[in-house]
C-alpha cells in the first residue's frame, strides 16, 4: 500500500485529492494571520518578493518583533522581516531591500494607513484653498487620474499633495480670492467632487 517504500508506480489514484487550493486562514482567523496576509510585499526584487510571498502563503512568515539593524546605515531601522536594509537605504541605493542587489525592484503599493493619511492631508489642504484654486486642483487631479501612463499610486498621490501645497503657498498673491462670492457654497461643492 502507500506505506510501501520505493514503489513509485502505483495503480490506484491518490486517495485524498485537494478539492480547493491551499488556504492558510482556513482554521486560523487570528489577527496576526490577517495582518500577515495583508502584507503587500514590495521594495524588493521579483525573486525576493516570491520568496516572501511564499512564506506568507505557507505560514512561514515571521514578522520582526523589533526593528533590525540595517546593513547599510547601521541604524535599527529595518522594520520588514527578511529585509537586510531599511527602506531609506534601499531607495537611496536603488537596490532590493532583501538581497541588496540592484535588480528590477517591485515597488510596494502605499499601505492603507499611508493612503488614509494622504487622503486626510489632501482633504485638509483642499478645505484651506480658495474656490478658484480648488477648481484648478480638481482639474489637475482629474487630469492626472486620466493619465494613461501607469505611475505608481503613491507617487501620484504625493504629486497631488505637492501640487496642493504649491497652490497653498501662492495663496497670498491672490487678493481677488477674497471677493469670491460663492466661496461659502464651495465646501459642499468640493466634497461632491471627491
Ligand atoms: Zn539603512
Ligand atoms: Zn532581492
Amino acid at each position: 500500500m502507500s506505506s510501501q517504500r520505493g514503489n513509485s508506480s502505483r495503480s490506484r489514484p491518490q486517495k485524498h485529492q485537494n478539492k480547493a487550493a491551499f488556504k492558510n486562514n482556513l482554521y486560523d482567523t487570528s489577527t496576526k494571520t490577517k495582518v500577515i496576509n495583508s502584507i503587500q510585499v514590495g521594495d524588493v526584487c521579483k525573486r525576493c518578493k516570491d520568496i516572501i510571498e511564499w512564506k506568507i502563503k505557507y505560514k512561514k512568515y515571521k514578522p520582526l518583533s523589533q526593528p533590525k539593524k540595517c546593513v547599510k546605515c547601521g541604524n535599527k531601522s529595518v522594520k520588514r522581516a527578511y529585509n537586510i536594509m531599511c527602506l531609506d537605504c534601499a531607495h537611496k541605493l536603488g537596490v532590493c531591500a532583501k538581497c541588496g542587489q540592484s535588480k528590477e525592484i517591485i515597488q510596494s503599493p502605499p499601505s492603507e494607513q499611508d493612503q488614509i493619511k494622504l487622503d486626510e492631508e489632501m482633504k485638509e489642504l483642499l478645505k484651506s484653498l480658495p474656490e478658484r484654486k480648488r477648481r484648478t486642483f480638481i482639474r489637475f487631479m482629474n487630469k492626472s487620474s486620466e493619465n494613461p501612463v501607469k505611475e505608481d499610486a503613491e507617487k501620484q498621490r504625493k504629486d497631488l499633495v505637492d501640487k496642493l501645497k504649491t497652490l497653498k503657498v501662492n495663496e497670498e498673491d491672490d487678493f481677488d480670492d477674497f471677493s469670491d462670492d460663492d466661496d461659502t457654497n464651495l465646501t459642499s461643492d468640493s466634497e461632491e467632487n471627491e
